[in-house]
């Protein structure tokens, strides 16, 4: 290899860039990937109420296809640092394996792109047949305001096309190669509330109960499934989380009752569909008997899916001739920056294993490193085959 991803993962590890600081990563990135060639753009994306973020696009070559590495440079914090066996931002090397905050998630991941990349440019006379670009966010672990939706909206309005993306995140689950991820579910929150009225509970008849009408709703809501899968992706889930009345006195029949829940949903619905779906069928439930109104939490997670087919086939190849593992295909866990980019390019998400992500002694063995340089080395070779 041209490029050693190890070092690029250690130079990376050491900037202390917990959202939302840039903690010099992206200067790091846009130095090397300046010398490489790349066209680099810096934008520092702001909000009321939510802190700035910087973020970085780059890309070398104009023309078409235009393969994209994406990820995030911001980790979560180390949490008590005398914890972790050696410091979270020191980047050292023990047993074979490469300890640090960010190491899978995804520092690690981003090394291994760049690596495969100036690998690919060194033996190609410094141009892709294409394009490549690098889409690289400060703000995934945050609530992602500032960073991957404005980063696209801001690449968009410039023009730039993304025909395929490899998302970095780790995921795999027990060893390099078991699972791409081509899809994940969306996740929306909501309140529901029940009014009646209020009253001491020796006159009932004068008041109205409204925990029971609260029951009677979430037992509805709980009891009718609300799909029965995809081709892609298992059932979504409707989980209550809490229950609340607050009410501290014996005697008192109170006014209102609330309770909240959470819908991971797949690729059946949208955000908006499901929230008819869900108001429908309380209202059904109700009969104009029970007052009741939902309070929805503003979401930006709908669903992300990426059809099998060529471009995963390319990627599944690579990570099997590399690894002697076939990947599954998988849409399970959390969200992530792909329900972004699932609208501007079809994505696949695939980096280290993810096992020790946000824990104390995060860690990547070396051994990975130059693995996922090879895969993502052979993908960008035949991309441009
Ligand atoms: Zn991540």
């Amino acid at each position: 290899m041209f490029a050693d991803p190890v070092v690029i993962a250690r130079d990376l590890l050491r900037c202390p860039s917990v959202t939302p600081a840039e903690g010099g990563a992206l200067a790091f990135l846009e130095k090397t990937l300046k010398a490489a060639g790349f066209t680099v753009h810096r934008m520092r994306f702001s909000e009321p109420g939510a802190d700035d973020v910087e973020n970085l696009y780059a890309r070398i070559g104009s023309a078409k296809p235009n393969l994209v590495f994406a990820g995030h440079t911001d980790v979560v914090p180390p949490g008590d640092e005398k914890t972790w066996k050696h410091p979270p931002f020191s980047a050292e090397i023990a047993n074979g394996e490469l300890y640090g905050r960010g190491a899978v998630d995804m520092k690690g991941g981003i090394a291994c792109a760049i690596a495969a990349v100036l690998d690919y440019l060194a033996q190609n006379g410094g141009k892709p047949r294409g394009s490549l670009s690098f889409l690289i966010t400060g703000d995934e672990e945050g609530i992602a305001v500032n960073g991957t939706p404005k980063l696209l909206k801001w690449t968009a309005e410039r023009g730039e096309k993304f025909d395929h993306c490899i998302l970095g995140e780790p995921s795999n689950q027990q060893a390099l190669g078991d699972t791409i991820k081509v899809g994940r579910r969306g996740s929306l929150n909501g309140h529901l509330i029940v009014t009646g009225k209020q009253g001491h509970v020796a006159y009932p008849q004068r008041a109205d109960n409204p925990i029971r009408g609260l029951v009677t709703l979430i037992a509805v809501l709980q009891a009718e499934p609300l799909d029965q899968g995809s081709a892609q992706f298992a059932p979504s889930h409707l989980e209550f989380t809490s229950v609340d009345v607050g009410n501290k006195t014996v005697n008192l029949i109170p006014g209102a009752a609330r309770a909240r829940f959470n819908i991971r949903f797949n690729d059946k619905h949208t955000l908006d569909s499901l929230k008819k779906l869900i108001e429908q069928r309380a209202a059904k439930a109700a009969g104009g008997k029970i007052r009741f109104a939902f309070e929805w939490e503003p979401s930006n997670a709908g669903v992300f899916v990426t059809k099998p087919g060529p471009f995963t086939e390319l990627v599944a190849n690579a990570v099997m001739e590399v690894t002697g593992r076939k990947p599954e295909l998988s849409t399970t866990g959390g969200t992530s920056d792909a329900r972004f980019i699932t609208a501007y390019c079809p994505v696949v998400e695939f980096g280290l294993v993810g096992q020790t992500m946000h824990a104390v002694d995060e860690r990547v063995p070396v051994a990975d490193l130059h693995a996922l340089t090879t895969i993502y080395r052979k993908i960008i070779d035949r991309y441009f085959a």
